[in-house]
C-alpha cells in the first residue's frame, strides 16, 4: 500500500468510514453491491485490459470486481485507514499485480509517471438522498483530472425522484398508544423533526403519486455547481385516498454497458427492494397535514441547496403550496370544479357541439374563482 504525499486523514469525514460497522452495512447491501458487481462484472468487453480508477475503495470490493472483469491496472483509492483492510483483501484475492491501493485523498494523488489517464473511473459515492456527503465532488475531480477522452464512469447517470408521501408510523402511532392517548408528545415530536429530514423506509403504497423527476444528472458532463442548488415546484394529482403527511426523496443511478448487455440500474425507489440508503422524508408539520382524495392536485416546491459553511451537508427546503391557489395545466384531471367545467368545455369544443351559451357559462364560473386562473385558461 502506498500512501499519497499531503493527504492529512484528520478530517471526522473520514474517521467516520474507520467504522467497520459501516463497510458491513454497505457490503450486506445487497441491491447496492450486486448493482456494482453486474455492472462490472457483466460488461468484460468494458473491462477488457483497462486501467481503472476505485475513488472510496473501502474495503476494495469494487476494486476486485473490476480485476475479477479483466482489467489490467486498478488505483484503489481510500483516505480512510480502511485502505489497510482494501490491501489485504487484495492479497487473500492474490491481485496484489493488477490492484494497487493508495492510502489518501483523490485529491492529492498522482498517477504514475507511464500513465497519462485512466480507462474507468468507478465510485459509490452516493449519500441520503444522492447528495448528502457531498463525494460527488471528488468523483468529478477525478473526472476532470484523471479520466481519458472517451473514457467511462459507473455509474454515469443520476436521478433524483420526489413524491407526497403517508406517514402513518409517524402520526397515527400516538393516537393511543398502549391505551394512552399521547398526540400531545406527537405534536411536539414532529416540531422537533421538522428541522431535519428523516431516513426511513417507506413501501410504495405510503406514496400518493408514483413520483416525478427532480434532477437528472449526467455525471459525465456535471459541475458541482450544477447540484449546488436543485429547486424545482411540483404539481401531482394524488393516485389515491390518503393524507398528505409528508415528501419522500429517493434516487436511481445507473451504468455504462455493452451493447449486448442490458444497462444496470441501481434504485432506492420505495417500490424496490430496500438499500441501505432507505429513503429521505421530509415531515410536515400536524398543522399543515392534508386529507387528499384520488386526482386531488398536490403542490409544493423543494429544493437541496449546498451549505456553504459545512460543505459535506445540504439544507433540504420543502414550501407547500396551495394547489386551489395556483394556474393548473390546461387541460387536468383534477377534482377542482373549474378544471372540471374546463374539460368538460374542451371536449364539447372537440365534438364540435359548443354553444354561445355553455362559452358564457364557463366565463362566468371563472371570473367567479379567479382573475389570474382566467387569464391562464382563456391562453
Ligand atoms: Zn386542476
Amino acid at each position: 500500500m502506498k500512501n499519497i504525499p499531503e493527504s492529512a486523514n484528520n478530517d471526522e469525514y473520514f474517521k467516520s468510514y474507520e467504522d467497520l460497522e459501516v463497510h458491513e452495512l454497505m457490503l450486506l447491501d445487497v441491491e447496492r453491491t450486486t448493482a456494482y458487481g453486474n455492472a462490472i462484472r457483466q460488461n468484460e468487453e468494458l473491462f477488457k485490459d483497462k486501467i481503472v480508477m476505485d475513488i472510496g475503495c473501502g474495503t476494495g470490493i469494487l476494486s476486485v470486481f473490476c480485476a475479477q472483469a479483466g482489467a489490467k491496472k486498478v488505483f484503489a483509492i481510500e483516505a480512510s485507514n480502511v485502505a489497510g483492510i482494501c490491501e489485504e483483501v487484495v492479497a487473500e484475492n492474490n491481485l496484489e499485480n493488477i490492484i494497487d491501493v493508495f492510502h489518501g485523498k483523490v485529491e492529492d494523488f498522482q498517477l504514475p509517471a507511464d500513465i497519462n489517464g485512466v480507462d474507468i473511473i468507478v465510485s459509490e459515492w452516493m449519500g441520503f438522498y444522492l447528495l448528502h456527503e457531498s463525494m460527488l465532488e471528488s468523483f468529478l475531480f477525478a473526472r476532470d483530472n484523471f479520466l481519458n477522452k472517451d473514457g467511462l464512469l459507473f455509474p454515469d447517470t443520476a436521478s433524483i425522484y420526489t413524491a407526497p408521501c403517508q406517514l402513518p408510523q409517524m402520526f397515527e402511532l400516538w393516537e393511543e398508544y398502549l391505551g394512552v392517548r399521547m398526540t400531545s408528545f406527537r405534536q411536539r415530536l414532529r416540531e422537533q423533526k421538522s428541522t431535519k429530514p428523516e431516513i426511513v423506509p417507506l413501501s410504495a403504497e405510503q406514496l400518493l403519486h408514483s413520483g416525478e423527476l427532480m434532477s437528472w444528472i449526467d455525471l459525465k458532463t456535471v459541475c458541482q455547481e450544477d447540484v449546488d442548488n436543485i429547486s424545482e415546484t411540483f404539481f401531482m394529482l394524488s393516485e389515491s385516498h390518503g393524507n398528505f403527511q409528508g415528501v419522500c426523496i429517493w434516487f436511481e443511478c445507473t451504468f455504462p454497458s455493452s451493447s449486448d448487455q442490458t444497462p444496470i440500474t441501481l434504485s432506492t425507489s420505495p417500490g424496490q427492494p430496500a438499500t441501505h440508503w432507505k429513503q429521505t422524508v421530509i415531515v410536515l408539520p400536524e398543522i399543515s397535514v392534508l386529507t387528499v382524495e384520488p386526482n386531488e392536485a398536490i403542490a409544493y416546491e423543494l429544493s437541496i441547496k449546498r451549505n456553504k459553511s459545512t460543505a459535506r451537508g445540504y439544507t433540504l427546503q420543502l414550501d407547500q403550496i396551495d394547489a386551489d391557489e395556483i394556474d393548473h395545466p390546461i387541460p387536468c384531471d383534477c377534482i377542482m370544479t373549474k378544471c372540471i367545467l374546463f374539460k368538460a368545455h374542451l371536449k364539447k369544443l372537440e365534438n364540435g357541439q359548443l354553444e354561445d351559451d355553455d362559452d358564457e357559462e364557463l366565463e362566468e364560473e371563472q371570473d367567479e374563482n379567479s382573475e389570474n386562473k382566467e387569464t391562464t385558461l382563456r391562453n
